[in-house]
């Protein structure tokens, strides 16, 4: 033991103490691991050198091995993605770590704060989702969210088809918050057989003539919808052609769910960013089945097929999360668009690289929100006005990293929030917005 403490206190300056707390002492200094793993050779070959000498010679061999022995080691055990082991790695915490659900470290981190509760401009969000037909009681709930946050018109996505869709549309217009909410049609993909798509597509026309204003696809298309046959339905399936076409003829847009964050369809290890969300929802992995590579491929197959159909990819088309890859999406197909909704994180984790994208394609790219919580929208508004700084993401299983505003222009904000919407969706009325 009397080497050992030597050692301690020249190599690592730590002043081992005497007696029993020694050996914990070696176990917890920093690099106690690799020095019993070190000092092992000796003590079984029972060196008999006085420590002075022995030292010298000692300190030769480890600073050898060191570079030799323990540097391939420590990397061997790494794997990518994986950082060094530091050097407490065998450690153990002296008290009972918490759970992943218990975790709640309040950054130290003083920084300047800038809420926004309402954002600076009117929006319209294009992707939300509301009853259909919605009562005159519901509406009211709604609107008092929608007046806190500064938002002019909900695009309600679920808003079905046929009958349905006709009652939602008569309820719209005979509600006192007249063009505040509009609908999208919803197709029915049940038993897709030849002639199936001529037959939606009529019943598109019908569902845009009773007042809808563009269709919303649900993710369902590609991953659990199935032909009359039993085969998987692909998003790029020839019979769909003709409800594609139905939307560019009649100009109105295509609001599109394809497949789901990449991370949903990665094995369920603790590697994986959304463990957690995926061990709360089981209805969100996709472990087996279709991947998500032959979704993104059969949805883009289908957008080059489509050229005048105007496609609005929701959830930014789940590229958020690889900006490269979604701009060169962009690029290439002058149809594409993009929504924000559901994917603030993405943005808010690498605010530079998200405020040169959200300038460079600052006509691409519509603002929208999915579920309807009125307390999440600052979350939106903050991310886009601010440059603030490390604060909180609003759902702790969607992300476990901060958020940083990325500062965008007026200009762009406005684009982003309503211009867009407005271009893209001809029948919304443009009476609250000046610019
Ligand atoms: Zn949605």
């Amino acid at each position: 033991m009397a080497r050992l403490e030597e050692w301690s206190s020249s190599e690592v300056a730590v002043v081992a103490p005497k007696g029993a707390r020694a050996a914990k002492a070696e176990q917890n200094s920093a690099y106690g691991s690799l020095r019993s793993f070190f000092l092992s050779p000796f003590k079984v070959l029972n060196f008999d050198l006085r420590p002075q000498t022995f030292n010298v010679m000692k300190r030769l061999l480890l600073t050898l091995l060191a570079g030799t022995l323990a540097a391939p080691l420590l990397v061997a055990q790494q794997t990518p993605g994986q950082v060094r082991p530091r050097p407490a790695e065998g450690r153990e915490p002296e008290f009972k770590p918490p759970t992943i659900r218990e975790y709640k470290p309040k950054s130290q981190l003083v920084t300047p704060q800038h809420p926004v509760p309402r954002a600076k401009f009117a929006v319209i969000d294009i992707h939300s989702h509301q009853p259909t037909p919605i009562s005159p009681a519901e509406f009211d709930r709604v609107m008092k969210g929608m007046e806190a946050n500064n938002l002019q018109i909900l695009v309600n996505l679920s808003g079905s088809s046929g009958d349905r869709l006709r009652q939602g549309a008569d309820a719209l217009r005979a509600s006192k918050y007249k063009d505040r909410m509009v609908l999208f049609a919803n197709v029915n993909f049940s038993n897709v057989a030849p002639g199936f798509g001529a037959k939606a597509a009529r019943q598109l026309d019908l569902d845009l003539k009773a007042g809808a204003m563009g269709l919303k696809i649900f993710k369902d298309l590609g991953m659990f919808d199935r032909k009359a046959d039993g085969s998987r339905l692909q998003v790029d399936d020839p019979e769909l052609d003709a409800i594609w076409e139905t939307c560019a003829r009649n100009n109105v847009p295509v609001l599109i769910h394809i497949a789901e964050p990449a991370a949903f369809f990665e094995p369920l290890d603790y590697s994986n960013e959304r463990w957690l969300e995926l061990s709360l929802y089981p209805d969100r992995r996709h472990q087996d089945g279709v991947r998500f590579e032959q979704l993104i491929t059969e949805r883009n197959n289908m957008i080059r097929k489509h050229p005048n159909t105007k496609f609005i990819l929701a959830h930014f088309g789940w590229h958020g999360n690889d900006l490269a890859r979604a701009g060169k999406l962009l690029d290439q197909n002058p149809n594409v668009y993009y929504d924000v909704a559901a994917v603030l994180y993405d943005f808010g984790r690498q605010p530079k690289a998200a405020h040169e994208f959200f300038i460079k394609y600052q006509d691409r790219i519509l603002f929208g929100k999915d579920s309807y919580q009125p307390d999440e929208y600052p979350s939106y508004w903050r991310v886009f006005e601010t440059n603030d700084e490390y604060f909180d993401y609003y759902r702790d299983y969607h992300a476990f990293w901060k958020l940083y505003g990325i500062g965008l222009p007026d200009q762009v904000l406005k684009k982003l929030y309503h211009g867009n919407a407005l271009r893209l969706t001809p029948g919304l009325s443009r009476s609250a917005f000046t610019d």
